[in-house]
């Protein structure tokens, strides 16, 4: 049950709510005292809550289990000869800084307790007042935190990542502006004229691309905010996303064959911005002189599976999850305009009405972008 980690913090699908441990989980217990450790193994069956209880003597043999094979939780006990609980917790920390460390103490040792929660265990137990459920609930609770802890630090790194792909992005454009405005200036003060075009259109192509980049930058943040949960009619959304599409689907010459759709319960404006983010790229993505799109769905059980099947230029399998991180684009601007948030926008979207996007693909031949919804 190790694992989920959230996404974007400009994602509301990790906001920050208490996980719930609903899997049962791997313990590793480290203690010296052999009757402890076969107390642990008549209190920790296991069952609903725990699946796997591993066993080590001493912080050695505990630390080359846990770097093996990493468990949801680990029961430390705090007195043991050679490194101590402590110095062993400090030790788990360097090989996974967010690990569920509960520390075993004994009677008495309440200052122990604080130092261990102190240097970074999630919870404690006294040994003497030890009982089965006292246990469960430690782990349980340990897990939990850990998982919160992973989360929120996995949140902070993309956050960290996304702002450092911005800067680059914004930097490119903004370089061209003052680069192709230096250009313009020497034209005028040398009295040549022949490049002033060409560097008149250079400034335009950054300020677009510039704009284009903090107009999508803004739907995307503000996909942050309360999401409505209405009836929406997907024929609607199609036909709006395609008046919105109009000029792009006439000027290449597009096809676009959609089937009789469902209604599902969401926002009807960013299920427009998902079909349009989707069919666009089927057309963008397109060397065809006459780009096909096919948009179908099927039903299965409380869900509606969307399609969006295109003839382009396809993805290659190893890049096909890469294609939702924001700012992951295969071409250079040169090639395809793009910013490289249109995907990340979709799985935002999906992810706020609790459904799952991916792509299936094949070089050559087109790409298929299915998305889930629940039904009405
Ligand atoms: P962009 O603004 O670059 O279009 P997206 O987030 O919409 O950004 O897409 C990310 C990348 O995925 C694109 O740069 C492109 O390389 C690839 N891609 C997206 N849709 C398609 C498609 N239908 N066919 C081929 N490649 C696609």
């Amino acid at each position: 049950m190790l694992g989920d980690m959230g996404s974007s913090i400009f994602s509301p699908s990790i906001a920050p709510v208490a996980p719930t441990v609903t899997d049962p989980v791997d313990v590793l217990v480290i203690d010296d005292s052999e009757d402890d450790r076969d107390l642990y193994a008549r209190l920790l069956k296991p069952g609903v809550q725990v699946q796997t209880v591993d066993f080590a003597s001493d912080g050695e043999e505990g630390l080359a289990r846990y770097h093996d094979r990493p468990t949801d939780c680990v029961l430390l006990d705090f007195n043991m000869p050679g490194d101590d609980g402590l110095a062993v917790l400090e030790r788990l920390k360097a090989i996974d800084p967010h690990v569920a460390v509960v520390m075993m103490t004994g009677e008495g040792n309440e200052n122990i307790a604080v130092a261990a929660m102190k240097a970074g265990a999630m919870d404690y137990v006294v040994k003497d007042r030890i009982t089965a459920s006292v246990l469960l609930r430690a782990i349980v609770n340990a897990t939990e935190k850990a998982a919160l802890v992973r989360k929120i630090a996995a949140q902070h790194e993309e956050q960290v990542n996304f702002i450092r792909i911005l800067v680059h992005d914004v930097r490119a454009p903004l370089r061209g502006l003052t680069g192709f405005s230096d250009m313009l200036a020497e034209d005028l003060e040398a009295g040549t004229y022949e490049d002033v075009p060409d560097h008149l259109d250079m400034i335009k192509l950054s300020a677009t691309r510039l704009n284009a980049l903090v107009d999508t930058l803004a739907h995307y943040a503000l996909l942050d905010g309360k999401m409505a949960h209405e009836k929406v009619d997907m024929n609607d959304v199609v036909t709006q996303a395609l008046d919105n599409l109009r000029l792009v689907i006439d000027e290449r010459n597009a096809q676009v064959d959609v089937a009789i759709l469902p209604c599902v319960t969401g926002s009807g404006p960013e299920l427009v911005q998902l079909l349009q983010n989707l069919i666009g790229n089927g057309i963008k993505y397109n060397d065809r002189v006459a780009p096909t799109i096919t948009l179908s769905v099927k039903s299965d059980g409380d869900e509606q599976i969307f399609v969006v099947e295109d003839n382009g230029i396809g993805i290659p399998e190893a890049k096909l999850t890469a294609i939702f991180r924001p700012f992951e684009r295969l071409w250079s601007r040169d090639v395809y305009e793009g910013t490289g948030l249109g995907l990340a926008i979709c799985r935002k979207i999906i992810e706020r009405h609790d459904g799952h996007i991916w792509c299936e693909s094949e070089v050559g031949s087109g790409s298929r972008f299915c998305f889930t919804l629940p039904a009405v």
